[in-house]
């Protein structure tokens, strides 16, 4: 009986995130948008934005990234047919292959590039362009080694401007506006998990959708 009502439950859950799946995926976009906009200003005047083909944090397999900020990236490899491919693709994957959009041309794995750029993560976008409070309430940017290493005049000058007179995107209000969306779908994991997971809801939420639109 337990399980019964259990089963239920998932159902509804299911039926809950099934019905709105295409609308939250366009609502992401709308957040990406807006991340976009804001970073603007940052990106031309502190020079920040990533190196040319540098690809070390698409190599790391253990990025987190949330199902949700993937449904763009899901919806799209579904219009483009591939989705069920790209799933099997990473069921059979081990746990140290880095994020399937990524093509690496580099022997060490940290030259490359994304395949999908425009559908890529809020992860993905927010590096270098964004911030979060330390424990002394300054902001602190979020940036990688590599960046910080090669940038590092840069780095510093635009530091000290986003605690005075440079805005900054918050990292933080912009995974609020993902969880806003829905909350259930933004729990972090290694980011091919929740593409693979993005995938999983598209396919069934399509599957659902054809099967209706078919009178079954
Ligand atoms: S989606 Fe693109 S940008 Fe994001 S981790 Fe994968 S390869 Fe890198």
């Amino acid at each position: 009986m337990e399980s019964y009502a259990k089963s239920l439950c998932s159902f509804a859950n299911y039926l809950d995130i099934s019905v709105n799946l295409e609308e939250k995926s366009l609502a992401v976009l709308k957040v990406f948008k807006e991340l976009e906009e804001e970073a603007r200003q940052f990106t031309s005047e502190s020079g920040l934005g990533c190196i040319s083909g540098c690809g070390a944090c698409c190599a790391n397999p253990q990025i987190p990234a949330s199902p949700l900020e993937f449904l763009p990236l899901a919806f799209d490899f579904y219009k483009k047919g591939i989705a069920e491919s790209i799933l099997i693709l990473l069921d059979s994957d081990d746990e140290n292959s880095n994020c399937i959009v990524y093509r690496a041309n580099s022997i060490d794995n940290k030259s490359g590039y994304c395949t999908n750029y425009l559908n890529r993560g809020m992860i993905c976008r927010l590096f270098a362009v964004s911030a979060r409070k330390n424990k002394y309430g300054l902001k602190d940017i979020i940036i990688c080694k590599t960046l910080k290493e090669a940038k590092n005049a840069a780095f510093q000058e635009a530091t000290n401007r986003i605690n005075t007179d440079l805005p900054i995107p918050s990292a933080s209000k912009f995974y609020m506006l993902l969880d806003e969306i829905d909350s259930s779908l933004t729990q972090q994991m290694p980011i091919n998990k929740a593409i693979a997971f993005s995938l999983e809801l598209v396919l069934r939420y399509k599957f659902y959708e054809e099967g209706i639109e078919e009178g079954v």
